[in-house]
């Protein structure tokens, strides 16, 4: 998985009507700015430090980091922006969308600062292990492809998603601040084969044609809040996506979007419903803040 991810996120920009999905950020501008305008008040409440700065796991083009930095710049925040990308395509999509933005390879490699981060569906495409029984469940090369060594009953765990998570609660612990995932996902452990493909916005077999497709599994929210916890951090409740825009006022920004805007009246009605309808992304997708005790509740999520 971690293998055919890199390849694929490596070698192509994904995203869009033209490639294999459509993520929150490229759906509609309000995505981002409602992630800005969350972080923004809660910086502010912090006491607005200003050695505080902006960094982003995954950030595909770019486009939430400069929707979240228009709003969190005229907040006042003055920060420095640290993008952790592993692809060259993408960083290079990223560069056109960021100006003044500083990329690292690693977690590790974001400067011990006081953090306001982001990661959306940035989680999901970290790899997982299956399980069947205390058995783990392998891929081997088989006549025509690959192939599962067993099946049955599957668990997953992700020690890649853990690490990365206790790796940011470490730095808000240290430091101060505040990280925001957005993904899908569940509230509570339990057993299930969550792995899937995705190419050109369908699924397709997990197995075929390793490293053309977009792998992911739903996270595990309950391992993420235990990680977290256990580094010293603060895990808020976990809410869905649509409840929390929907709480953050996406309404009252799209109302002012369409004020200004008469023509693009019904396009921002149905973005707003894309990203917080039930039956689309609003469900699916959660949010899950972690944030160092001495700071405040990132807001909409209680
Ligand atoms: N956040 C963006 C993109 C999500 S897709 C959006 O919402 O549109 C996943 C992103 O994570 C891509 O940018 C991909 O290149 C990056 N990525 C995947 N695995 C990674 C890893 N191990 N380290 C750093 N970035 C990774």
């Amino acid at each position: 998985m971690d293998a055919c991810n890199a390849y694929y996120y490596g070698t192509r920009d994904p995203f869009g009507a033209r490639g294999d999905f459509t993520t929150a950020p490229e759906v509609s501008q309000m995505f981002g700015e409602m992630v800005g305008a969350a972080l923004a008040d809660c910086w502010m409440r912090a006491g607005a430090p200003a050695d505080a700065i902006y960094a982003e796991l995954g950030p595909g083009r770019g486009t939430l980091a400069a929707d979240a930095l228009r709003v969190l710049r005229s907040a006042g925040f003055a920060g420095q922006v640290h993008l952790v990308e592993t692809s060259p395509v993408l960083r290079d999509a990223q560069k056109e969308a960021v100006t003044g933005a500083i990329w690292h390879e690693s977690i590790d490699d974001i400067p011990l600062q006081p953090l306001l981060l982001v990661g959306n569906e940035f989680l999901d495409a970290l790899p997982i292990q299956q399980w069947v029984g205390a058995a783990e469940r392998r891929v081997l090369v088989a006549a025509g492809g690959l192939a599962f060594d067993r099946d049955g009953d599957v668990t997953e765990t992700s020690p890649a998603r853990e690490q990365a998570v206790g790796a940011i609660a470490s730095r808000l612990a240290a430091k101060g601040g505040v990280a925001l995932f957005i993904d899908y996902g569940h509230a509570r452990s339990a057993p299930g084969d969550t792995l899937q493909a995705v190419s050109s916005h369908g699924y397709s077999p997990v197995l075929a044609d390793p490293g053309e497709q977009d792998l992911t599994s739903h996270v595990d929210f309950e391992a993420v809040a235990r990680a977290a916890t256990g580094a010293g951090t603060v895990a808020s409740a976990l809410v869905s996506q649509g409840e929390w825009l929907n709480a953050l006022g996406i309404g009252a920004r799209a109302a002012a979007l369409a004020a200004a805007n008469s023509d693009r009246a019904d396009e921002l009605a149905a973005q707003v419903q894309r990203l917080t309808g039930r039956d689309q992304m609003g469900e699916l997708f959660k949010v899950m803040a972690i944030r160092s005790p001495a700071w405040p509740e990132l807001a909409g999520l209680r």
